[in-house]
């Protein structure tokens, strides 16, 4: 089985749709346009229900099937938000928003996801319910933490879950998964280190943190090379190193040190957090001075459930003629985990083709891609949930 006709069909209505929200993005959970439009279609689709405001500006479609006697009850999930990125695109449907942009394709989701939502709410072939989830804030608020929070799997009686994004750099409209750990919890900390400050030709009246700090990105490095499983990844990352005292000729009293931790285990989570916040103190005091850590937690690993993995990869094999099933991993972060956390399901990647990575300037969704994107949500749907004759 290819791609669907009807998607064929509604390739041209889809894209539409993804080159207006592309030309209007909207960052984090200030979605407003997006979220109101994405109701709108719903409605006129005619979705036996559609709620705004969960997790915020999130929104849910419910689409009931030709018969409902199976009692499953299956969500899709799209994400809707953009990055604040300056677009360099040139194509003529570029960003009318200043410092805002579609970067991570999420316009391209939104679209699919909604052109998925049509077809199903025309064809009702299938023995359950679909509701369609559309969350706010992917890119780094959590929006798909807040829309569980808010009770929307109980709400609505969702037992599995699926997602999907796009993929440069794999050939369009192909796909790709794997089982288990897929993408990586991304935490962050601050680390402030105290010394004493003083004239930089006077060393020894001082207690250098610079000094300190220094050490402590080495001592760092060595949570990934000496602590942890070799099998099992990690990274850690000191991205910012910045100093009280802006002159040549100063020894600063204090350096602050920024970064992120990537993980996929549980184990290695819990490892890094322990490791990093002994280090900080530790060195410090080595030296003569103090450290603390301010421990910020993002979002967990995303880890794919096996059993709907392989049928979210069989149906994906049966529309692109293949499915590579053993995706690498990466150090990404993905707040579809908060969903896959409270209920089996699987992530996909769908090929965006040969474009600039996700979160360049450059990027842009490949509308190639739309009919297989939809033909696989459909799908998901058609086999999960058959009809009963
Ligand atoms: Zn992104
Ligand atoms: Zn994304």
């Amino acid at each position: 089985m290819p791609v669907k006709n009807r998607f064929a069909e509604l390739h041209g209505d889809i894209t539409a749709w993804r080159r207006d929200l592309h030309q209007h993005p909207e960052i984090l959970f200030e979605t407003h346009r997006t979220s109101a439009l994405v109701a709108e279609k719903l409605q006129a689709f005619g979705c036996d229900e559609v709620v705004t405001g969960i997790g915020r500006t999130g929104v849910v479609g419910v689409i009931k099937g030709r018969g409902t006697g199976s009692g499953k009850v299956i969500g899709l999930r799209a994400d809707m938000d953009a990055l604040p990125i300056e677009e360099q695109t040139g194509v003529e449907y570029a960003s009318k928003t200043p410092g805002a942009m579609h970067a991570c394709g999420h316009d391209g989701h939104t679209a699919m996801l909604l052109g998925a939502a049509q077809y199903l709410a025309e064809t009702r072939n299938f023995d359950g319910t679909v509701v369609v989830i559309f969350q706010p804030a992917e890119e780094g608020g959590g929006g798909g933490k807040e829309m569980c929070q808010d009770g929307m799997m109980e709400r609505f009686g969702i037992q599995e879950v699926y997602g999907m994004h796009n993929w440069p750099g794999q050939p369009v409209g192909s796909f790709s998964i794997r089982s288990g750990a897929f993408f990586a919890a991304t935490d962050q900390y601050e680390i402030t280190i105290h010394g004493k400050g003083g004239h930089a030709a006077k060393p020894h009246q001082t207690v250098d943190p610079v000094v300190i700090a220094a050490q402590l990105v080495q001592a760092i490095q060595s949570i990934s090379s000496r602590n942890a499983d070799p099998d099992d990844p990690i990274v850690v990352s000191v991205t910012s190193i910045e100093s009280s005292s802006k002159a040549f000729n100063v020894i600063p009293a204090r350096v602050t040190l920024k970064g992120t931790m990537r993980t996929m285990s549980k184990e290695n989570r819990a490892l890094g957090e322990e490791r990093i916040k002994a280090l900080a103190p530790l060195t410090a005091e080595a030296f003569g001075g103090t450290a603390e850590v301010r421990w910020i937690a993002g979002y967990p690993s995303m880890v794919n459930s096996e059993e709907q993995t392989e049928f979210a990869a069989d149906v994906a094999e049966a529309i692109s003629g293949g499915c590579e099933r053993n995706a690498p991993i990466t150090m990404g972060g993905e707040d579809f985990a908060y969903m896959l956390e409270e209920r089996p399901g699987a992530y996909i990647l769908v090929g965006n083709g040969d474009s600039a990575d996700v979160h360049n300037p450059g990027y842009n969704f490949n509308d190639e891609a739309i009919p297989a994107g939809c033909s696989w949500w459909a799908e998901i749907v058609e086999r999960r949930m058959p009809v009963i004759n």
